[in-house]
């Protein structure tokens, strides 16, 4: 890949090939795959991302809100598309661009009954949610026999797959409550498809799930961070690969003198002669201020440089005094040689938060 000449977030497609089957690899041969790619495929790219892993064989895609999934749909992505919370103001799109909602209230089944009938629609497919302990979204035990009731005999919709979503598979102290949530979704399902005489694809895990809890993995996973590199593990993190690097440059170098301060509301105070260089990558492109004041720290020539003061808008400052550097030269913010999950780490977060926040205004790069 040649320099950075400006901020630029690069991604490996190889990567993303890579973490794909590393995760496949955890599977039965007949378990279906479903690629969550919500948020940007997570701050990437979605219709390159997803493309790719259409290529590679996805069985499914699931975005969060619909607009998402039309943006697939635009791109060529033909596989099936799960919208996970979708919203009755957007059934139009929805239903036009053949993307299926998961329905996790009455109140979203009857707009959505509603909607179908009215179109005179034959067995469109949804997606029942089920809550088994996350308590976002979806029935419970108490919902059970008039959901049944009203599912039934209903020809205008096709239950397609039930599924539930676990809320702690990454922390094994909570294995006993995630047991439970288990248990709980296999009573829910079971009851909900033998009343209804129906067969339909059963799922659960998330990245986390797929490598702590493999027994459950039901007919088809649905997997994230791990497709983007990230495990949430540190055993696993080393067998996956970050697919986005976070480019920048050194803009400008400064020497600054003891007792200078640099940045807004002079929140640096040099004690001795520093060097400091500018980047032109801030707070509107995702490196929120929780990451200034030498809490983090950047790469440059593979050397670890924190950014001091305060964060601004468009640029932040390092210090570079001990690093032989000048202006052109490359910044690794986050990626394969600087983990997104330590960077997170620095600011009380967690990778997801990072790499999803990564605006659109850096621009994207790709590595067939
Ligand atoms: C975002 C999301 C996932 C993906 O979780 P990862 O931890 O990124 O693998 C799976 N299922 C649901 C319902 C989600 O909202």
């Amino acid at each position: 890949m040649p320099k950075a000449k400006e901020t630029v977030l690069e991604i490996d497609l190889k990567s993303l090939e890579h973490n794909y089957r590393f995760l496949r690899s955890k599977l039965k041969a007949e378990t279906k795959f479903l690629s969550v790619v919500k948020a940007f495929a997570y701050g990437s790219d979605s219709e390159i991302v997803a493309l790719k892993l259409q290529e590679l064989g996805t069985d499914y895609f699931a975005v969060a809100y619909a607009k998402e999934g039309v943006t697939l749909r635009k791109a060529g992505i033909t596989k099936p598309i799960l919208v996970l919370h979708p919203q009755a103001v957007n059934f139009e799109a929805l239903i036009e661009h053949c993307l299926e909602p998961s329905i996790y209230s009455f109140g979203i089944l009857d707009q959505f009954l509603a909607t179908v009938q009215e179109k005179e629609l034959d067995h469109y497919p949804i997606h029942i949610k089920f809550n088994s302990g996350l308590n976002r979204l979806g029935f419970g035990e108490k919902d059970l026999q008039k959901l049944v009731s009203r599912v039934q005999d209903n020809k205008s919709i096709s239950v397609v797959s039930v599924f539930s979503h676990l809320a702690a598979t990454e922390d094994k102290n909570e294995e006993e409550f995630t047991r439970n949530q288990i248990t709980l979704f296999e009573q829910l399902s079971s009851v909900f498809c033998a009343s209804l005489n129906i067969q339909p694809i059963r799922h659960i895990l998330n990245t986390s799930g797929i490598l702590n809890y493999g027994d459950a993995q039901y007919d088809m996973v649905r997997s994230g961070i791990g497709l983007y590199g990230y495990g949430n593990d540190p055993k696993i993190d080393v067998q996956l690969k970050p697919i986005a690097t976070l480019k920048t440059i050194i803009s400008q170098l400064h020497q600054i003198d003891p007792s200078e301060s640099v940045g807004y509301n002079r929140a640096y105070f040099s004690k001795t002669n520093r060097t400091t260089a500018t980047l032109p990558i801030g707070h509107a492109d995702g490196i929120g201020r929780q990451y200034g004041k030498e809490k983090t720290h950047v790469l440059v020539k593979d050397k670890l440089a924190p950014i001091i003061g305060n964060v601004c808008m468009d640029m932040i400052m390092i210090d570079v005094t001990d690093i032989d550097c000048k202006e052109g030269d490359e910044v690794i913010i986050f990626g394969p040689q600087l983990s997104a999950h330590q960077v997170a780490k620095t600011a009380d977060t967690i990778s997801y938060e990072l790499i999803t926040g990564i605006s659109q205004r850096v621009k994207r790069v790709y590595i067939p």
